[in-house]
């Protein structure tokens, strides 16, 4: 028993070197050059690959109810999506504010994992509010290992939190040392702009990311750090879109000690003219906050690369063109918010950022491993190729070439929003502690397979 993975080049965050990675049972157990396998080991010969660390994608909605519509996405289809794209482990947000308190998505959450998941996953909490019962309920879960809670400044009035509950919800955080994640942008602004352009008569799918410029973005990180920065709490914000929102979270670096910032990969690979397509089509990639300028992307890719910018994620949350997205065709305010992305993601990253000389690979391993660990208290088991770490792996073939498709994709959408792109570069093994999930660029994993890790 065991598996030896032999003659790689072993790639983490801070640095690359030729070694073997022994694991035995679920951890790994030495990484040294000239290993020798026991009798009965699997040995994998990775001769010309890199081995990279488990991927981790801190932002994924695996199930996600919407008031009208869920996402096309459970825990079976997602995580085989995520391992078939070298992602081992991904955070889901528990809790889509409909379910009466946090113990019941808590249960939905679990019902719709347990003996479904093929890759590990984590939680953050979401919140709507705060008051007695949450944090009784919350204390419960910091005792059971819960690092993050999400909360939403859009989003009236399902999501959004006032502003009297964020002061208790950052000051609960710093006392019990959780991260507050934070979707930013004016909850009350976005109405207003959508009813001035359908009144115009501004119903398309172009008119989306009018809805939503980068100030309303910018406002939101403003309010967000400020109220951080009163209150003392860890933050981090979620799905940074924009240059001006960047430039905003830049203003608080020196008021705030723990400020995490997260991108998306569809703002480094895509812009706003996807939205602009004929025929309504551009619906397939409206997402919010929404896609930008190639200004805005040159930003976010020189933030990821000197550090301003510390994980790499897809939120991930997929419809269908026909029937999904089709519901706003009158009006683009009712078209469901989101793509897919979870089995694209690393190839996307590494084609056009570590081949495109915009990212170094131990880089893309920090933004999209290891930080996410750091950030969510899974460092020492996640994210890391040392001895003691899960032994969750990717041996990845650097040369390898496709063109992506919906007709070879994993999920089962009717569109791929990154539809005929090229990319270098696939996992060819993937491993869950220890086990063999990916082989060939194949899937061989077992749902259920997957654990809660907190
Ligand atoms: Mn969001
Ligand atoms: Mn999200």
């Amino acid at each position: 028993m065991g598996l030896l993975i032999r003659g790689g080049e072993v790639v983490t965050g801070s640095g690359r070197h030729r070694a073997d990675v022994w694991c035995a049972g679920e951890t790994i157990e030495q990484v040294a050059p000239g290993l020798e396998a026991p009798p009965g080991a699997e040995v994998i010969e990775a001769a010309g690959k890199l081995v990279f660390p488990g991927f981790i994608d801190p932002h994924v909605h695996a199930y996600l109810p919407l008031k009208n519509v869920t996402a096309k996405s459970d825990y079976a289809a997602c995580t085989r999506a995520a391992l078939l794209g070298g992602t081992t482990c991904i955070m889901d947000f528990a809790g889509s504010g409909a379910e009466a308190d946090l113990d019941e998505a808590w249960a939905v959450w679990t019902a719709q994992a347990e003996g479904k998941a093929s890759c590990d996953y984590s939680w953050h909490l979401t919140l709507t509010h705060f008051d007695e019962t949450i944090r009784r309920q919350l204390e419960e879960y910091v005792t059971r290992g819960l690092r993050s809670v999400k909360i939403y400044l859009a989003y009236k009035p399902a999501l959004a939190m006032s502003d009297d509950d964020l002061v208790a919800v950052l000051s609960f955080a710093a006392a019990h040392d959780l991260v507050v994640m934070a979707h930013c942008e004016n909850a009350d602004l976005i109405p207003a702009l959508q009813q001035k352009l359908l009144a115009a008569g501004r119903t398309g799918p172009e008119w989306h990311g009018a809805s939503r410029p980068p100030l309303v973005e910018a406002e939101g990180v403003c309010r967000f750090l400020t109220f951080a920065a009163a209150t003392g709490a860890k933050v981090y914000v979620v799905h940074l879109s924009s240059a001006e929102a960047l430039s905003m979270a830049d203003r608080f670096r020196d008021k705030l000690e723990h400020l995490w910032i997260e991108t998306m990969i569809h703002y480094l690979m895509l812009d706003a003219s996807y939205t602009e397509r004929a025929d309504f089509e551009g619906a397939k990639w409206v997402l919010s906050p929404p896609l930008r300028d190639t200004t805005d992307q040159a930003a976010l890719w020189a933030a990821l690369a000197d550090g301003r910018i510390d994980t790499l994620g897809t939120d991930h949350c997929p419809f269908d063109f026909d029937g999904q997205k089709t519901m706003g065709r009158d009006d683009f305010t009712q078209i469901p918010n989101g793509i897919g992305g979870v089995e694209e993601r690393m190839a996307l990253a590494y084609t056009a950022g570590v081949v495109g000389g915009r990212l170094s690979a131990e880089r893309l391993v920090a933004v999209a491993a290891e930080n996410p660990a750091k950030i969510f208290g899974l460092w020492g088991r996640k994210g890391g190729v040392a001895p003691g770490f899960d032994a969750d792996l990717v041996v990845w073939n650097p040369e390898a070439r496709r063109t992506i498709s919906a007709t070879t994709q994993a999920l089962d959408t009717d569109y791929n929003p990154y539809e005929g792109v090229a990319v270098q570069g696939a996992p060819e093994l993937v491993t869950v502690r220890g086990q063999i999930m990916v082989r060939g660029g194949q899937f061989v994993g077992t749902p259920g397979t997957g654990r809660l890790v907190l």
